[in-house]
């Protein structure tokens, strides 16, 4: 699959479900309103999709949601698509968590032929964790961290840096990520869907960041590239890699490969755009796959050049209206 302006991809996101076992400030409102369940894919449906994206040339799948571990029934998907892994079509399956459901999933995954995860943790403050959170429970995270490293899982640790909240221990989580042997990548909020908040507040630009981490690190530009949009660094110190995901201070849609699937079949070509292509209705309209091929390859002569993310006092207001969990990060 090449887009208009020439860049192939190979990478799909697949939210499974909207729903979530936590509420975090800078992605969901607490009240939130979930997609009814009868409009859901099912977990054949969503096999059936992945399947016809990797009958297309994607070669990485990752899972997300909302909290994928949280999607009743999730390690069928998870084991069925683990056929691609083992046919050599997949490159490789992994999946975006809150790490909530780790211990019990951890060794699961690892059968099925999962080799990495993402985990997301913001905060080593407990009290910090549940404001952040709001329904989050540290210690269990941490738990599931631990079960996920004894079956034998990489661990890259998310974290988005969140002005006045993390900021302070943006350093003690890099030593913690390097005493543990795990990545760790810094995240930009972004604009996306309304929250009980002002995002102005949350916005604290990595390059910032990345200054005030010079006072104490020796950050080394390395080369390393997992196919997502983070730049990294290599931390002399701890000898541990540092993640930078910038989507506001700096821009990185010239080398984007990604497309994103909601649980609902509907498929954003960018995460930072309204625009999007029903996938539902051709899957669901026959039993062979030519019409969703089609309504694929449609899709990808529309995927934009890029997103208009901006955070200021001027824009406080979602550029898009869908909310991360939506979409999936
Ligand atoms: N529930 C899983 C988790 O938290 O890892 C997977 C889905 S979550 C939407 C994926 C990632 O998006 C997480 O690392 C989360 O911190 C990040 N995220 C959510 N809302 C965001 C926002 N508005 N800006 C930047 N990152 C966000
Ligand atoms: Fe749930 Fe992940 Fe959003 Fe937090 S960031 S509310 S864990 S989907």
């Amino acid at each position: 699959m090449i887009d208009p302006f020439g860049r192939h991809v190979s990478y799909l996101r697949v939210s499974v479900t909207d729903r979530c076992d936590f509420r975090c400030v800078y992605c969901m409102a607490e009240d939130m309103t979930f997609l009814p369940k009868r409009d859901l894919l099912s977990l054949e449906e969503l096999d059936r999709m992945c399947s016809a994206f990797i009958d297309k040339g994607v070669k990485k799948l990752r899972l997300t949601g909302g909290e994928p571990l949280v999607r009743k029934g999730i390690m069928t998907l998870v084991e069925n698509l683990g056929r691609h892994l083992r046919s050599g079509a997949l490159e490789e399956l992994t999946l975006t968590t809150n790490g909530s459901q780790l211990a019990k999933y951890a060794s699961e995954l690892v059968a099925h032929g999962v080799r990495r995860i993402n985990v997301s943790v913001d905060t080593l403050d407990a009290a910090k964790f549940k404001q952040i959170t709001r329904w989050g429970d540290l210690a269990k995270v941490k738990d599931g961290i631990r079960a996920a490293q004894a079956a034998g899982l990489a661990i890259k640790i998310n974290a988005v840096a969140l002005k006045g909240v993390n900021e302070q221990e943006i350093p003690e989580m890099i030593r913690w990520c390097g005493d543990e042997g795990m990545d760790l990548t810094l995240i930009e909020t972004m604009p996306l869907g309304d929250i009980d908040g002002d995002r102005t507040d949350q916005y604290l630009p990595l390059s910032v960041v990345r200054a005030q981490l010079m006072d104490q690190f020796t950050l080394e530009d390395i080369p390393y590239k997992t196919g997502g949009p983070a730049r990294y660094v290599k931390v002399k110190e701890t000898g541990g890699r540092l993640g930078f995901i910038t989507p506001l201070t700096h821009n990185f849609c010239e080398s984007c490969n990604r497309v994103r699937l909601t649980c609902t079949g509907t498929l954003y070509m960018c995460l930072g755009q309204e625009d999007a292509a029903d996938l539902r209705a051709p899957l669901r309209a026959s039993e062979g796959n030519e019409l969703l091929h089609a309504a694929i390859d449609e899709a990808i002569t529309r995927k934009p050049k890029g997103h208009d993310f901006i955070i200021d006092r001027r824009h406080n207001k979602p550029a898009v209206s869908r909310h991360m969990s939506v979409t999936g990060g």
